[in-house]
């Protein structure tokens, strides 16, 4: 069958930056799998997707608007070093919980140091990137109707379903 609408698809991947350089990969995680138009993977390789059929490989490069947005520098803030002074060592690349003013978590990084001022980043890691996918699907199938409602696929491996506990907000990495 082919990728479309209500189907969960599993596929390998290989993620290059557009300097050829690998960011991700399912190598080691083994395929990704996903419900087609439910929103789980980035817009512009969903676009890829539809019609595909398993064991079909194709290659997509997914502009930052169709991937993770572009770099919003409303999100980028230069902090005094002094709000850091739990933390011994202070660098570039290190990434922390941060709390928003609605009270979302999120992950900022370090992107700059000095003296006194720590400059930290809250867009998402691959904002402003475009992304080069190396695709191989794996499998189509139809979703179940659970699937649907939820908006996720269901694993086997997943004990959060084992237990028939699954919420519907609830996001599980399973499956
Ligand atoms: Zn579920």
């Amino acid at each position: 069958m082919n990728v479309g609408a209500n189907t969960v698809v599993s596929f390998d991947y290989v993620l290059c930056d557009s300097d050829g350089r690998e960011l991700d990969s399912s190598r080691e995680t083994g395929p990704l799998a996903y419900l087609h138009g439910a929103g789980g993977i980035i817009p512009g390789l969903a676009d890829a997707m539809t019609g595909r059929a398993s064991g079909e490989r194709f290659s997509v490069v997914v502009q930052p608007e169709q991937a993770y947005g572009l770099s919003d520098p409303k999100m980028i803030a230069a902090l005094p070093r002094e709000r850091f002074s739990g933390t011994d060592t202070i660098a570039v690349g290190m990434q922390f919980h941060a709390q928003t003013t609605e009270g979302h978590a999120r992950v900022v990084r370090v992107v700059a140091v000095d003296d006194r001022t720590v400059t930290i980043d809250a867009n998402h890691p691959l904002a402003g990137q475009s992304l080069s996918f190396d695709i191989t699907v794996v499998d189509v199938r139809e979703a179940t109707a659970s699937e649907i409602e939820h908006g996720h696929p269901h694993g086997q491996h997943c004990e959060h379903h084992d237990k028939g506990g699954c919420g519907r907000q609830h996001q599980h990495g399973c499956g």
